[in-house]
């Protein structure tokens, strides 16, 4: 008879450490065999073949694969459906059980649900955990219930709830219960042997999957600390380091949210509050998932957006003729990462200045970002085009040159992205600010007016 066995699969927690899924696999009782799936549901529609998030995934798969086999334990890693896979591992392991780390996408969602009863019809089950983030929609509710649409009493209660149940860290100092460390080291011996189970499934190169190499640099997770620490001080300037770039890494879940959770309450209170928006609209998402595609204020989805390709063209090669739009979205194009101030400058640009429908500039940036993150980008971009939850009012147009010499009065960040800036080879600036904020302002009175009435009738 075979052995029965645990399968943990790995998805956004790419980490061995205080990895609350793991933690509960290892602790299953079974050996643990673990898994990780390229998924070609998710690969294929990816539209550029250097895509660097697909250079870091296949890295930090392989790194974990080896680090695993260092100690004779062995790793499936597969290319294909996740339907197709789990199919193969039920001929290959006799499954008690399976764990994972609950994904909040719809897409996950039904990939889950799928695979659950395809499990469930083997006598096994699937067992999910909350690992991405601190606190998941229900945990964080107003106090008559129902889920907060504003941030600053989600906020207040979100802190309060991480008080509201103390425990012992591993040396036995206080720490919040929501915040503790999963300590999956201390059952890394749990982890099925080579000896007994065979090799596993070797890493798929990138080139296997359609993928070629990427110049863009990943940026690590070391020495952020100190940055933290003087984080209020630094975090709107873009032209110098001042903000963690731990984006792509609470992305794919190579580093955990609860120790930099911890961390941040330790160094910085305002960095810390960064960390409750992206639960803020991690909740949104898993509460109101129509937003993916609608406006969260539907009156919203009535604006008579100009969508005119060549301006679209030209926000997304940054040829704007505004500095700080062409720097930010430079940025982008060149190392799939913009600066957060700049991100509200650009998209305030696209939906006001050119009135174009957030979700063109939603998409671009979804294909960009090294750390897009599908709750925190729509709630961004819902946010600079005033339809999302807590949004800033439509009226309130950015300034992007205002902004630039606010925030960039030296042209640090500009001369660094665009450097023919102040030459004849720098564009015109494509609209008149004044002129087209007065464009936007009537386009979306008279949308609104009309949601309104057609709402009456
Ligand atoms: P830091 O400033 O060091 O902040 C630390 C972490 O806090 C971030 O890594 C992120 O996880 C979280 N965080 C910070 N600001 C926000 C915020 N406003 N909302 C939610 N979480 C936040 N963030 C993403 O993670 N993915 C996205 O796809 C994304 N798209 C955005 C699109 C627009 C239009 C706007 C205005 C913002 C977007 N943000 C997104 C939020 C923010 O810009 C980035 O999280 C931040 O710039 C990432 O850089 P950092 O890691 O250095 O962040």
């Amino acid at each position: 008879m075979r052995e029965k066995v645990t399968i943990f699969w790995f998805r956004r927690d790419l980490r061995l450490h205080d990895n609350a899924g793991l933690y509960h696999a290892l602790t299953s009782g079974y050996p643990v065999v673990p898994l990780f799936i390229f998924d070609r549901h998710i690969l294929d529609v990816l539209e550029d073949e250097d895509d660097a998030r697909v250079m870091f995934l296949q890295h930090t798969v392989q790194h974990l694969q080896a680090e695993l086999a260092e100690d004779g334990h062995p790793m499936e890693v597969h290319y294909g459906t996740p339907e197709r896979v789990w199919r193969q591992l039920i001929d290959k392991y006799d499954i008690a059980e399976a764990h994972a780390n609950r994904d909040y996408e719809a897409y996950a969602k039904t990939r889950d649900a799928d695979i659950e009863d395809l499990l469930r019809g083997e006598g096994a089950a699937l067992l999910l955990h909350k690992d991405h983030v601190i606190f998941e929609a229900e945990e964080v509710q107003k106090q008559a219930g129902g889920a907060y649409t504003v941030f600053t009493p989600y906020s207040k209660t979100w802190l309060a709830k991480l008080d509201s149940r103390v425990d012992e860290d591993a040396d036995g100092g206080p720490v919040s219960f929501y915040l503790k460390a999963y300590p999956c080291g201390k059952y890394s011996g749990a982890f099925a042997k080579r000896s007994d189970f065979g090799p596993g499934t070797p890493c798929p190169s990138p080139a296997d999957m359609g993928f070629g190499e990427s110049p863009v640099p990943i940026p690590g997770t070391t020495p952020v600390e100190a940055l933290i620490a003087h984080y209020d001080q630094t975090r709107d300037i873009p032209g110098v380091e001042g903000t963690s770039r731990l984006g792509m890494h609470f992305r794919h879940g190579t580093v955990s949210i609860r120790q930099w959770a911890r961390r941040a309450r330790a160094l910085n209170a305002t960095f810390l509050n960064e960390l409750i928006w992206r639960d803020f609209y991690s909740q949104v998402l898993q509460v109101h998932p129509r937003v993916i595609t609608e406006s969260f204020r539907p009156e919203y989805d009535a604006i008579a957006w100009r969508n005119d390709e060549s301006d679209y063209e030209r926000w997304c090669r940054g040829e704007t003729g505004f500095p700080m739009v062409d720097a930010g979205m430079r940025q982008l194009n060149a190392i799939g990462y913009m600066h957060n101030r700049v991100r509200m400058v650009t998209a305030s640009f696209l939906t006001k200045h050119l009135l174009i429908d957030w979700r063109w500039g939603e998409r671009y940036f979804a294909r960009k970002l090294l750390d897009y993150e599908l709750a925190s980008n729509n709630g961004g971009w819902q946010w600079a085009a005033g339809s999302g939850t807590d949004a800033a009012p439509y009226f309130r147009v950015f300034n992007p040159t205002a902004q630039q010499k606010k925030f960039d009065p030296k042209l640090v960040y500009v001369k660094q992205y665009v450097p023919e800036y102040g030459t004849a080879a720098y564009p015109a600036p494509m609209v008149d600010h004044a002129a087209a904020r007065q464009r936007a302002l009537d386009t979306y009175r008279a949308g609104l007016a009309r949601a309104r009435a057609e709402g009456s009738r």
